[in-house]
């Protein structure tokens, strides 16, 4: 039976209808929304229906040259170069108050062009992006440097040195963002470089583009000087390329795939250019047999099925103590199964679509070389759908270690559930991978859960929860998951060079 998606027509916030109304969408380049040069447009669609929501333009190397450089003209204008502290702070909290006026718009928009359930949008992600600006708001005004008494043997008779550092912003920011959280992401990497002085172009996933766009409206009705942030909408390949590669760009922050990120990475090296990468994971859950059974499976189900999986710390592979294992699986599957699928804007819907065809596909397609290599489907792996976008909640076991299903990102609502004997080989087993993005340890024993959290090689390790992020929480990879911290007092540092500054006096 195909699954049945009701049109989300009835339950069109105004505000949400009135911007898909508006006709194609520009770039938004020094303050004004301009056509991209060659007048190029792509669509942006709904992914539950496949129904067109908007024409966007479709940036290349001129337009992104223009960006840049009205990034780069916006950087020491009086404006914002010369605006205080105090006043940045209170902009960037200002900006916090409009996306929480428009929330309601705002995860509509987000739900229509990713699919996402509205509630995850506008109690999860919309809150978390306000909150981004809010915790960032703080900082302008406590970047120091720091006054350093010096040893210097050329110092001229009766004469002193004075040094001291001066904190400055690294100068035009290249944002590159993919489409599983699209807002949140996009507001992870604007208010740390807009709190730091920074000017940004920012690119959304080309599957993805509404939020940002809207966002950068937004921005301009908060007061934040034209130029300041600039959007570009287009393809990875062509707008995105042109961007991470841009000469006159100081600094890439990137989320995204392991492979781009190795791609923009690897071009970086050529100019030496500033790169904070966020990228993919294979998260491991371990729990142990003295674990709260019932909230580990709640825990570890939200970690792998919200959002359809398409987060990228889900818990993707999931180690249960022979004793409790069967209770986990039985209890993963009840709750996988439960879960209703429909349009994301759907009241009664906890589940919506994948992000794309394409991507359910990809999703399929493990799943299918998991049956044919004789992986038990406990329960979900079927792909439904008029678009053929949703997923159902998938529980596997039997899964081997060697296994592609194990050792790739899936990025879709699939769990490998596997029993374990020993603390050793499962901490062997969790390490076991190129990725070291997050993990979780489920056990009531206090020593045994910050031990077991001290041998995980990963950027972040949760304790009886799993998915427990915030704006005051360095978040990043270890190994191939990323170079460098968003969030917290480091991920602020991204956007800051040190300049020392000597003088005799
Ligand atoms: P992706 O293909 O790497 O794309 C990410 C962004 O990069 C998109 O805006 C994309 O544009 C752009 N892009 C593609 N090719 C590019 C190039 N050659 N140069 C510059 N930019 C380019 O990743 P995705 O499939 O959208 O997102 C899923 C991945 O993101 C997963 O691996 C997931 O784990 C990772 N992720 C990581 C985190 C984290 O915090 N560590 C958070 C969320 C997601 P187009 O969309 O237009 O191609
Ligand atoms: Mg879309």
């Amino acid at each position: 039976m195909t699954l049945t998606v009701h049109p989300p027509g009835p339950h069109l916030h105004p505000d949400a209808a009135a911007f898909l109304d508006r006709g194609p969408r520009g770039l938004l380049i020094g303050g004004e929304w301009v056509r991209a040069a060659s007048g190029a447009t792509f669509a942006t669609r709904d992914p539950a229906t496949g129904e067109h929501l908007a024409e966007i333009a479709r940036a290349d190397t001129a337009d992104v040259d223009a960006a840049v450089a009205a990034a780069t003209e916006a950087l020491t204008a009086p404006a914002w170069a010369e605006m205080t502290p105090a006043a940045r702070g209170a902009l960037l909290w200002r900006i916090a108050d409009v996306i929480e006026e428009h929330a309601d718009e705002l995860a509509q928009l987000e739900t229509l062009d990713q699919g996402k359930s509205w509630r995850t949008a506008r109690f999860g992600e919309i809150p978390a992006a306000v909150n981004q600006f809010r915790y960032y708001s703080g900082w302008p005004t406590k970047i120091l440097g720091e006054t350093i008494p010096t040893s210097l043997s050329r110092t001229p008779p009766g004469k002193q040195v004075f040094a001291y550092t001066r904190r400055e912003p690294v100068g035009v920011v290249a944002a590159i963002v993919p489409w599983n959280s699209p807002m949140l992401m996009a507001s992870m990497k604007l208010a740390p470089a807009l709190a730091a002085g920074c000017t940004l172009v920012l690119k959304p996933a080309e599957d993805t583009p509404l939020t940002a766009l809207r966002l950068g409206e937004l921005l301009g009705e908060a007061g934040l000087p034209a130029g300041v942030v600039n959007v570009v909408t287009g393809y990875g390949g062509e707008a995105g390329e042109a961007l991470a590669t841009h000469r006159d760009v100081a600094k890439v922050t990137f989320t995204g795939s392991t492979a781009v990120g190795k791609h923009i990475a690897a071009a970086a090296g050529a100019d030496l250019r500033r790169v904070t990468l966020e990228l993919g994971g294979k998260s491991p859950s371990i729990v142990m047999d003295d674990a709260d059974i019932d909230q580990t499976i709640e825990a570890v189900s939200r970690g792998i099925f919200d959002n359809g999986g398409q987060v990228c710390v889900a818990s993707s592979r999931i180690y249960a103590h022979r004793d409790v294992y069967e209770r986990l699986v039985e209890g993963m599957a009840a709750f996988g199964s439960s879960l209703r699928l429909g349009h994301g804007l759907d009241p009664h819907a906890d589940l919506g679509p994948l992000v794309s065809a394409t991507q359910a596909e990809r999703v399929d397609a493990f799943v299918a070389e998991g049956r044919a290599a004789g992986v038990d489907v406990v329960t979900g792996g079927r792909r439904d759908g008029p678009a053929g976008t949703f997923y159902s909640p998938t529980v596997l076991t039997g899964v081997r270690e060697d296994m592609r299903l194990m050792r790739e990102e899936i990025f879709g609502p699939v769990a490998a559930v596997t029993p374990f004997d020993d603390l050793d080989e499962v901490i062997g087993w969790a390490n076991d991978t190129r990725y070291g993005l997050a993990a979780s340890v489920f056990t009531q024993g206090l020593s045994n859960a910050h031990r077991i959290a001290g041998r995980l090689q990963s950027g972040t390790v949760w304790v009886n929860c799993h998915s427990f992020l915030g704006p005051e929480l360095p978040k990043g990879g270890h190994k191939e998951s990323g170079w460098g911290y968003e969030n917290g007092a480091q991920g602020l540092e991204n956007y800051l060079e040190t300049k020392t500054v000597v003088a005799v006096i």
